[in-house]
């Protein structure tokens, strides 16, 4: 169900979206104190399996992603780990070529050593994804847009490459859009999963993962191993990130909107090379970007003019921005991936993915638009000024 379309030609927002946050799962009559804002309450019997303020939370969750179920873990990397936990030994993983570091680093280096097999394609291309379904495949694992270059990759298009050989499980990591701005188990994901660090908190107060699906057999396989494995959240990052749900679309709105603005800005701008941001025309993808979400957020990529002393003088002269690796939270951040979020990538794939030392990657805040680009503005003529200490 859709309402108005939005800015910028995207497709329309979901409806009943800020009444579902703020009212989904929070009904008052579950208290005997009848609160309206959920307690944090430490629990029924035995928290691991089940704990009042996750529930809480859990219900917004699903509402949000337009799902029957959500549940929650302790981190991103907790939920992904138990997602994992549905397959078994000599069982095959696809996983984009271009995902969190995290998620790469999990595969290839603890899911690989007890039994699981993967592999790494590029999914942006549905006849390579194709061409490495085998008959151990069991789940696809992709990220949309990728970090940090922004590459869109069409849900729709996956999810038919995928079903059409059996019964695969496509998982898509939906932590850069938020529920706001992209619905994947819409468009044919099975699993829909968020670092709830990121935008879905957006406070940078709290790690948490968050699982979304339709499936009911699903649902209590996941809900299952929630309780096997552990990897739960504490009642207070509940609390916390049910809180910043409320939120989440005036967040969102005001992330699209300062985001569109820097990049616009940074587009016109003399000392920048080139801007990656999907709400551009220039972005290559825009038009999918359209189709396939309702906006976009406060990420942005860009390549500054000159070399590795020019990213660093433009990153130290920054006052508003703050130096920093994580996303998705009401402050401004800046960072530069090579040497930074990305520097365990070795040098010879950073190159392939085009992560050059003068690429920068901004998460736009919520502060005022004018403050933002004019420290924006300042840092860059700092870093071309000739007398610029480039030090
Ligand atoms: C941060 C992040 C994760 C991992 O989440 P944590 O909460 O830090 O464990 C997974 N995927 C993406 C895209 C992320 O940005």
């Amino acid at each position: 169900m859709q309402k108005d379309a939005s800015p910028h030609g995207f497709r329309p927002g979901f409806q009943h979206f800020a009444t579902q946050a703020i009212h989904e799962g929070q009904e008052p009559e579950q208290w005997s104190s009848r609160a309206v804002v959920p307690p944090i309450s430490l629990g029924f019997e035995y928290s691991r399996s089940g704990n009042p303020t996750r529930n809480c939370l859990e219900k917004a969750v699903a509402a949000l992603d337009g799902a029957k179920y959500s549940m929650a873990f302790a981190s991103g990397l907790a939920a992904t780990v138990t997602i994992s936990h549905l397959l078994k030994a000599g069982d095959q993983i696809i996983c984009m070529d271009d995902v969190y570091g995290g998620t790469n680093r999990y595969f290839r280096e603890v899911a690989s050593k007890i039994g699981l097999k993967i592999s790494f394609v590029d999914c942006s291309k549905s006849k390579l994804l194709e061409a490495a379904i085998t008959p151990a495949t069991k789940l696809v694992w992709i990220e949309t847009p990728t970090n940090p270059k922004l590459k869109i990759i069409d849900i729709e298009a996956c999810a038919q490459a995928v079903h059409k050989h059996g019964d695969i499980i496509l998982v898509v990591d939906n932590t850069f859009m938020s529920a706001y701005f992209q619905r994947p188990l819409a468009l044919g994901a099975d699993i829909c999963m968020h670092s709830a660090t990121k935008y879905m908190n957006g406070h940078s107060d709290v790690v948490m993962g968050l699982v979304s699906v339709n499936s009911e057999s699903l649902h209590n396989k996941l809900r299952f191993l929630q309780n096997s494995l552990g990897a739960v959240p504490s009642p207070l990052d509940c609390f916390l990130c049910n809180r910043g749900l409320k939120t989440l679309q005036v967040r969102m709105e005001k992330h699209f909107k300062n985001g569109m603005a820097v990049a616009q800005f940074l587009e016109s701008n003399p000392w920048v090379e080139k801007v990656i941001y999907p709400g551009l025309p220039s972005h290559p993808q825009h038009e999918l970007a359209k189709r396939q979400c309702t906006g976009c957020t406060g990420m942005i990529s860009f390549y500054i003019k000159g070399t590795l002393q020019h990213a660093e003088t433009f990153l130290k002269n920054l006052k508003l921005f703050t130096l920093a690796e994580s996303l998705g939270g009401f402050e401004s951040l800046a960072e530069l991936p090579a040497i930074m979020t990305h520097a365990s990538v070795p040098k010879n794939e950073r190159d392939i993915l085009g992560i050059s030392d003068t690429l920068i990657r901004l998460s736009v805040g919520l502060e005022d638009e004018k403050d933002l680009l004019e420290d924006l503005d300042q840092a860059l003529k700092a870093a071309h000024s000739p007398s610029g200490s480039h030090n």
